[in-house]
């Protein structure tokens, strides 16, 4: 060991090393002095060791500090050699049933729904795993650092609150013994001095700020080096931070990176090592350059020696952390040390010391103490309680500290409350003993100074500073709720008095929120600026959880109960003082009653939405009656101190306010008014206000005359004149008055109307009326899904959650919905239960007005696909608790028997607008509501009760004089019948039937059954007329509809391009089958169809007619016309590649000629398949440029395509482009010269090729060379051949301009180089692309396991027949001799000549890109030669050449293992021949081929491995010549082997090609196998791509989402040592885990810094993409640096839908289906052009800096 260390150590510290650790914890053993004994050790020897330059080295430090400094404690701890002390200790130890492990960042939590305490208790993932909880319904989550497992913690669990692993130590354990019993006695007292010294030192250290001195050390050093030090803050941005050090300190970019990424880490980072002034001036440049904005970076120059010491000091406490672990002993000795007062008397403890400077620590330090904190004091029951209250009783300075600290909560001791706050036995000692409730609140109060003159709270003006403090403020709120959380089961009387004594001050702060922000209404002049409104709805909206659980507190204990209501009602008539002041008051009269009320206008005086405390009163006071605290002690309760006028009055005023604002008369008061109604209202809010304020007005009609409420009502929303004076509305229609004035009291009326009904119908909460909290859950519920079908998540979001972050939901969800899975898109949905849409309530006050409106429609529709009449009258009501029974008279008082009675007479006379159906509506609404009461007293009448509910007889009866108005019934008589009111007609039907049913159940209670009722026969015969009446409109509409549809086809393309997802797949289908019907019908019986050669089928090819889709003209597609194009996209590929480390080296000197066959980077083409004119392309392609550079200029934003690159939409289906492939007849015929007679066969015809070339050669020498005139004598030129022959180009000019441009496009993109259409790879990289795209089509179905033909997408048919065309003609538009170069080449790597030596042996060519190339070049030697000989003879001899080349390439690299299979006795003819070839192989070989006996092997294996070559090459002959594919080819089957040698010409049993031609192939056999690389291959010297390649699939991925979030919280950043990544992103193409978005893995690229996934995605795919970001559960696409989007991620919980952001926290399990959907889109290189759909879909995503990620 030593001798290792001495190689790595400089000379200087060897001293160091021969300090023996045991000899000086022997001295100090023996020592009387210990501490200072230790403090010199220390002071001499850690600046020896820490601080030596200006870099730290923190391997060396610790190896260093643990010899010389931690070594000797170690031992002086244990009395004897730690590395035998510490497992002893151990051993002994009883160790803790507390798990306590603290949380990375990043790595998973588990909670249990339906057992945890509250949701801050949460289980690591080993504990979690291993507890009854995976069972339950559990939520997950990604810690965010800090925090431990709760595991072992029987507080924190209703049940099963220990793993398996931590369920064994609690037998053993008895609660409450001390755990210093363990320990012997001398080793408790050399623990306790050792623990003092140490932990002493450390916090005198760190709290230290004197710059030349230390605390109790001497300076033993002095030749006084500093340190500048830089300090993180939360102000200055990373950018501001690396350009300002780069110029203060003169470091490169990359250091400065460095650096303020161990700034922002660990709070602190010397910047410059040296003398003081030097790093001083850095200071000073520092601090200059970032004074400007705003306060200057925190710089300090250090002392290295206090540096040093410091940096000790955190290793002594993460030491401390680490020797506790050992022993349960050892953790209490350590916590007594730490909470023993010092001498300095309270707060002088250690801990005290710590927490109290923590807001001046550095981020590091902290990080370093609060982890002792948790592994220390929170692990010890008997400390944790104790450090509770040091914590409690120094709340008020730290939260003060806080509050000026800029750090965020997760790195200030203040965020440890939610660990102590939380064990709810701690959280009630605190609120008895130390008064904690009150301290908060009031600690929370002491931070809100700003008040009005009233003394509440004033938010307007606030500046930036206060709006910051006043967001960290708020986490005083959550310390509240947190020591609310867990409500006590039993009260004493100490908790009764400290908990009211909170609600106290609590009411003092609601005092300060009643009535803040008021307003005033605007007239005239539009407010000049919107008021600030958000902090006090945020200070709500916090508050909201609190309100609602103290009231929780207070049912729970009659005393308290009592008691809060009293205190709440004092408070709030403190509020309401002089609120009757000045003003005389008013008396109202109308129907012979009359009420005195106060003179006030909404619409003319202050108003305000806050009024907490009103609406808290009102939630006491609904647990009066839920407890039944108010029936049992009446005397107690101030009851008859209640004024109701008062109680109302304000909630009153504010849902006038609201309807007012609705009514549009609050216009000019801008955009806040409107948002604060919206929040009003709004789910998260409306609890404890909108709620509570309809609870108000309940309980004051419960306690008043109704007559005298409804006169009220009228005359806050200031309609008291219209119904108190007769005949007021008739003079208002007729007279012209101001047409918005009586809109505006149009809506008005709705709107009280509307309020009456829900002062009536809302009865769901326990306590008003009789139901309990499921009723009111499931009427939600209920509601929302009448809107329409819901997911889950969407159903949370509309539901209240309680502090739990529950709603309820699941407990009933079964009850009243249905779920519906979700498909390959889109989410599972909950459908409501037919039977539940009866307890549908129109007029539910939830309901925002679009939900209103769309529920009445889905209603109505429903209603109407069931044949039922499309009434939706009221639902039966449970009845009102008795407090509350009172109210129901507001339906039959005279009041709103006058304002019923006057709407339906404006209604019966049915003149202009000074009535509205809405109003008509709401007015049947309420007789329904009345009705149905009724008939429910009627139902429940018990012999002794009378019944005094007798709506029916009020609205029989006609008016009384002056008006002597008809009666409501007759009035509702007369409507049924107008014609005006058509869509109210099944209503009032239903009203005039219930009517009915009424009085019959009135008669038979009094006297006998009546038989059936005129009424009712009557009311049938209408009925039939009103059936021929619907006819009649069902058939107009649908004539209508025709109509509409017809405009709607005009627009449907339109539609179709917004709603591409949903159209994608059905026109797939539909292309599907059109082309099966055009290509593929065989003219010719099957058994005939060739596909090449001179035998290959002839078949005339039908005139081809497309249409332009930008000019709409047909034209034919021929040799010598206009071009026509196809919009397409070319891309390089990595889809099928097998070595993804390949790297092109330079692109411009890369010779793409021969395709290795790790097909490791291909070119992809592919097309929508849209047709144009070449030149209508054109012009458009121009038109989008020149718009594109206008806009940059002007806006400087991206698009999703990059013009510059060529790119553009398809015009059509704006599907991203970047060039066109032009439409070619089938280009072999035009060069066919038709001569069948004496083909020659393969040996004769290679004779005469090697002789052609070897002319070409030598003319070509001779273009370069005089002298060579000889060697022309010498060659005979063959027969028939011309060599200065040049062929005519048969082709249109514009068609050669587009092969030209696609050729170079093709170029261009395949190699990442700059056009240029000259240069010979051209040609290379046409067919290379063809042979590519062929491939991956092959690959896609054989996964999918579909048939060869006749199933490919219209468009991806369309864009093989184009490209294949193309790449055959484009050797018309090249060099002739440089296509006849690459030919002789090509060929040379099968027939070798002398001429071309070093080419690639056969292991190392992709046969298929070589048949390619040697067809498509073919021609450009043949079109000299004029021997006779077809051109379909020489493809067929390439092709069979190139199959026996395969056949060898197979048989080499097969690596067939003799497995025992089944196989048949009798050997058959292809068995017996492929073993003979592989014989001759292995005598060609030298025998180094492995013995194989098998010749049924063999043959599976050939025959398997040639597979894709044979359905790749029919591919390829079937769209290069036309020849339609055999009826086989197009289905799954049995011998499609068969069917494939036969379309292409090959017998069935393959061998015998080389039979046929053994003259020349056993030459070439022996020539192939001679290669120095084929031999080192079956030396095993190098590998070999094997046959068939296996296609290539995205990573496996795990079942359980919680096991990818483990995997990444365990990956750390490769690039600084061990920091935990950010943003972990995997790879779904191989795997890699990648730490995106973050500085520290920023590469350059191409002159760009890049982060992780972007460079990534150039190795691993070419410039594509596919991640799965961990954190965010999302997928995320990437294409080049300037494209991305996010996808939905294939995992799922378990109601279908997907967690993107992992909010919600459901278990997510992966759906195969959807990962397979995203493997597609990979597999058809279809990932950019989703990028581009989705980019184009949302304009945003264009803006993110997607090569940052
Ligand atoms: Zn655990
Ligand atoms: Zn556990
Ligand atoms: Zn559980
Ligand atoms: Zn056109
Ligand atoms: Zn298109
Ligand atoms: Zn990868
Ligand atoms: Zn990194």
């Amino acid at each position: 060991m030593a001798a290792e260390l001495e190689a790595e150590v400089p000379a200087f510290d060897r001293g160091l090393l021969e300090c023996s650790a045991e000899e000086i914890a022997a001295k100090w053993l023996q020592a009387s002095e210990l501490q200072k004994e230790v403090y010199q050790h220390l002071a001499y020897y850690v600046p020896k060791i820490y601080c030596r330059g200006p870099n730290p080295a923190p391997q060396r430090e610790d190896m260093l500090a643990q010899h010389v400094l931690l070594g000797p404690m170690e031992w002086y701890l244990c009395g004897e050699d730690p590395a035998f002390g510490f497992p002893k200790l151990e051993q002994a130890n009883k160790p803790s049933h507390l798990c306590g492990r603290v949380f990375k960042v990043g790595e998973p939590t588990y909670s249990c729904r339906d057992c945890a305490v509250d949701p801050t208790c949460v289980l690591c993932m080993e504990c979690f795993l291993g507890s009854i909880h995976r069972e339950h319904r559990y939520r997950m989550t990604t810690s965010g650092g800090g925090g431990f497992c709760d595991c072992g913690d029987t507080e924190a669990w209703k049940e099963g609150p220990y793993c398996q692993k931590h369920e064994l130590n609690t037998s053993e354990t008895a609660e409450e013994e001390d755990p210093l019993v363990h320990l012997p006695e001398d080793m408790v007292a050399r623990a306790y001095n050792i623990f003092a010294i140490t932990f002493k030192y450390a916090v005198d250290i760190l709290t230290w700020e004197k710059e030349n001195e230390l605390p109790g050390l001497e300076m033993i050093e002095k030749n006084d080096t500093y340190y500048c030090m830089l300090f993180n803050d939360e102000v200055h941005t990373y950018e501001q931070v690396i350009y300002t050090l780069q110029k203060a300190v003169n470091c490169t970019q990359k250091e400065a990176i460095g650096f303020a990424t161990t700034v922002d880490r660990d709070g602190r980072r010397s910047v410059r090592y040296g003398d003081f002034q030097y790093c001083d001036q850095a200071k000073s440049v520092i601090v200059r350059n970032t004074s400007r904005q705003t306060k200057p970076l925190k710089v300090q120059v250090m002392h290295s020696s206090i540096v040093a010491h410091q940096s000790f000091g955190l290793k002594l406490l993460t030491w401390l952390g680490s020797v506790i672990g050992y022993s349960d002993g050892l953790r209490r000795i350590l916590c007594q040390v730490g909470l023993q007062e010092g001498p300095d008397g309270e707060n002088s403890s250690l801990v005290d010391k710590l927490m109290l400077y923590d807001s001046k620590l550095w981020k590091g330090a902290r990080n370093v103490y609060h982890q002792l904190f948790m592994s220390s004091l929170l692990m010890d029951l008997k400390y944790k309680k104790l450090f509770a209250i040091r914590f409690a009783r120094n709340y008020r300075q730290l939260q003060r500290d806080y509050m000026e600290d800029d750090h965020e909560r997760a790195v200030s001791v203040a965020a440890l409350s939610v660990q102590l706050f939380t064990v709810p036995t701690l959280a009630r000692m605190l609120i008895t003993e130390e008064n904690l409730m009150t301290t908060i609140i009031k600690t929370f109060m002491d931070h809100l100074r700003h008040r009005d003159i009233q003394g509440r709270f004033q938010f307007e003006r606030y500046t930036a500073l206060q709006a910051f403090k006043f967001r960290r403020v708020q986490s005083l709120i959550l310390d509240l709720k947190y020591v609310l959380i867990s409500k006590p089961t039993e009260w004493s009387e100490d908790l009764r008095h400290k908990f009211l004594e909170g609600f106290d001050a609590f009411l003092e702060l609601l005092k300060c929120m009643q009535g803040m922000d008021p307003i005033t209404r605007q007239v005239g002049q539009h407010i000049e600026m919107e008021p600030e409104w958000e902090a006090a709805f945020t200070l709500q909206m916090k508050l909201t959880l609190v309100i609602s659980m103290m009231q929780d507190w207070c049912a729970l204990d009659e005393k308290v109960l009592i008691e809060a209501y009293k205190k709440c009602l004092t408070v709030l008539m403190q509020c309401h003082s002089g609120f009757t002041d000045g003003e005389q008051p008013i008396v109202l009269s109308m129907c012979g009653h009359s009420v005195e009320t106060i003179r006030y206008c909404v619409s003319q005086e202050k108003v305000s939405i806050h009024l907490p405390v009103s609406r808290l009163l009102a939630g006491l006071h609904v647990l009066l009656s839920k407890t039944e605290v108010a029936y049992k002690f009446p005397e107690l309760l101030p009851l008859s101190e209640l004024s109701p006028p008062m109680l109302i009055e304000h909630p009153l005023r504010c849902l006038v306010l609201c309807a007012q604002v609705h009514a549009g008369m609050w216009r000019r008061n801008g955009f806040s008014l409107v948002n604060q109604i919206y929040y009003y209202h709004n789910v998260k809010c409306r609890r404890e206000m909108f709620d509570k304020d309809i609870v108000m007005l309940q309980t004051g009609v419960s306690m008043m005359d109704p007559n005298h409420f409804l006169m009220i009502m009228l005359s806050r929303f200031e309609l008291y004149q219209i119904f108190s004076t007769p005949d007021y509305g008739k003079r208002f229609s007729t007279e012209n008055t101001n047409k918005d004035v009586v809109q505006q009291n149009n809506t008005l009326i709705e709107e009280m109307l509307y309020l009456i009904i829900m002062i009536v119908g809302e009865r769901f909460s326990p306590g008003i009326g009789q139901v309990n909290a499921t009723d009111e859950i499931k009427r939600e519920i209920i509601h929302q899904l009448s809107i329409r079908p819901m997911a889950h998540s969407e159903l949370v979001k509309a539901l209240p959650e309680d502090e739990n972050r529950e709603t309820g939901m699941e407990s009933v969800i079964e009850e009243v919905a249905c779920f519906k899975k979700p498909g390959l898109t889109g989410r599972g949905l909950y459908e409501l239960k037919p039977e539940c849409t009866k307890n549908f309530n129109l007029y539910f006050y939830h309901f925002s007005r679009a939900e209103q409106s769309k529920a009445e429609e889905a209603q109505r529709k429903l209603k109407r696909q069931n044949r039922e009449d499309t009434a939706l009258p009221p639902p039966a009501l449970p009845p009102f608790c008795p407090l509350f029974a009172s109210l129901i008279n507001i339906l039959q008082s005279d009041v709103m028997l006058c304002i019923m009675g006057t709407i339906l007479q404006w209604a019966v006379e049915h003149n202009g607008y000074a009535w509205s159906e809405s109003m008509l509506q709401r007015v049947l609404h309420l007789i329904g509501m009345a009705l149905q009461e009724e008939k429910q007293h009627l139902e429940n009448l018990s012999e002794e009760n009378v019944v005094t509910f007798t709506f029916t007889q009020k609205i029989s009866r006609p008016g009384e004089a002056p008006n002597n108005s008809p009666s409501i019934l007759a009035m509702l008589e007369t409507l049924q019948n107008a014609p005006h009111l058509e869509v109210h007609k099944d209503m009032i039907r239903w009203i005039l039937k219930t009517f009915n049913t009424i009085k019959k159940l009135r008669e038979s209670s009094s006297t006998s059954p009546v038989a059936e009722t005129e009424g009712n026969v009557m009311e049938e015969s209408s009925r039939d007329k009103d059936k021929a009446e619907r006819k009649r409109k069902a058939e107009i509409a649908r004539l209508r509809r025709e109509k509409i549809m017809a405009q709607m086809s005009e627009m449907q393309r339109h539609f179709i391009n917004e709603n591409k997802e949903l159209f994608q797949q059905t026109l797939e289908e539909l292309d599907t089958s059109a082309s099966g019907v055009h290509d593929n019908s065989p003219v010719i019986s099957d058994a005939k169809l060739t596909a090449l050669g001179p035998e290959q089928t002839r078949v005339a090819e039908h005139r081809q007619v497309v249409m332009c889709i930008l000019c709409q003209e047909e034209q034919e597609v021929k040799v010598d016309s206009r071009a026509m194009v196809l919009a397409a996209f070319i891309q390089r590929s990595t889809v099928l590649s097998k070595n993804r480390n390949r790297i092109i080296p330079d692109p411009e000197k890369y010779d793409p000629l021969f395709m290795h066959p790790d097909l490791s980077c291909g070119t992809h083409t592919g097309s929508c398949g849209h047709i144009m004119h070449a030149h209508c392309w054109q012009r458009y392609f121009d038109a989008v440029q020149a718009k594109e550079q206008r806009r940059q200029q002007r806006l400087r934003v991206h698009t999703s395509y990059d013009v510059e690159n060529g790119e553009f939409l398809c015009p059509l289906c704006e599907c991203l482009s970047n060039t066109v492939i032009p439409l070619l007849p089938p280009p072999r015929v035009l060069f066919n010269r038709l001569d069948f007679s004496g083909q020659p066969n393969l040996s004769q015809w290679i004779k005469t090729i090697s002789l052609q070339m070897k002319a070409r050669y030598l003319l070509r020498d001779e273009d370069h060379s005089s002298n060579s005139s000889e060697k022309m004598d010498q060659l005979q030129l063959p027969e028939g051949f011309r060599p200065d022959y040049k062929p005519k180009n048969p082709y249109s000019e514009s068609i050669k301009e587009m092969l030209t441009t696609f050729g170079t496009a093709t170029y261009k993109v395949g190699l990442k180089v700059h056009p240029n259409e000259e240069d010979p790879r051209v040609p290379i990289m046409c067919w290379g692309s063809c042979a590519y795209t062929i491939q991956t089509i092959e690959r896609i179905l054989a996964d999918e396991d579909k048939p060869l033909f006749g199933h490919l997408p219209c468009r991806q048919d369309d864009c093989l027949k184009s490209l294949t065309r193309f790449a055959a003609a484009h050797w018309t538009v090249s060099s002739l001799s440089a296509v006849q170069g690459h030919f002789c080449t090509l060929l040379a790597s099968l027939v070798p000549n002398e001429k071309n030596e070093n080419l690639p042996c056969i292991l190392d060519i992709d046969m298929f890109h070589l048949l390619v190339s040697l067809v498509l070049s073919f021609p450009a030697i043949h079109c000299q030669d004029f021997s006779g000989v077809s051109l379909g003879t020489g493809d067929l001899h390439l092709f069979h050449l190139v199959t026996m080349a395969h056949i060898i390439q197979i048989l080499l690299t097969s690596s067939t293992e003799e497995n025992g299979m089944d196989q048949e006795d009798t050997s058959s003819e292809e068995e017996v021949a492929v073993l003979t070839l592989y014989k001759f192989l292995c005598q060609c070989t030298g025998s180094a081929l492995k013995e194989v006996s098998s010749g049924w092997h063999l043959w599976r294996n050939l025959k398997a491995g040639i597979m894709p070559f044979l359905r790749c090459s029919a591919l390829f002959f079937h769209y290069l010549n036309g020849v339609p594919a055999p009826s086989e080819l197009q289905v799954n089957g049995a011998n499609q082997f068969e069917r494939l040698c036969s379309y292409l010409s090959l017998p069935n049993n393959l061998t015998c090609l080389f039979q046929e031609n053994s003259e020349i192939l056993n030459t070439l056999v022996e020539s192939w196998c001679s290669s120095n690389e084929v031999k080192r291959y079956l030396e095993g010297k190098r590998h070999a791509i094997s046959y068939a390649r296996e296609s290539n699939k995205l990573i496996d991925l795990p079942d359980d989402y919680s096991c990818l979030i483990n995997q990444a919280s365990n990956f750390s950043c490769p690039k600084s040592g061990g920091d935990k990544s950010r943003a972990p992103t995997l790879c779904l193409v191989c795997g890699t885990m990648l730490c995106s978005q973050s500085y520290c893995c920023q590469t350059e690229l191409e002159g760009e810094d890049v982060g992780a996934c972007t460079a990534h995605t150039y190795t691993c795919g070419s410039g594509v993409g596919i991640f799965l970001r961990v954190r965010e559960c999302q997928v995320l696409f990437l294409a080049g640096k300037t494209k991305g989007c996010f996808y939905p991620p294939p995992y799922l919980d378990d109601y279908g839908e997907t967690d993107q952001g992992l909010r919600r926290g459901n278990p997510l399990h992966l759906c195969k289906e959807r990962f397979k959907k995203i493997q597609k889109l990979w597999q058809q290189h279809s990932i950019t052009e989703e990028i581009g759909h989705a980019q184009e879909a949302n304009q945003t995503l264009v803006g993110i800096d997607w090569q940052h990620l």
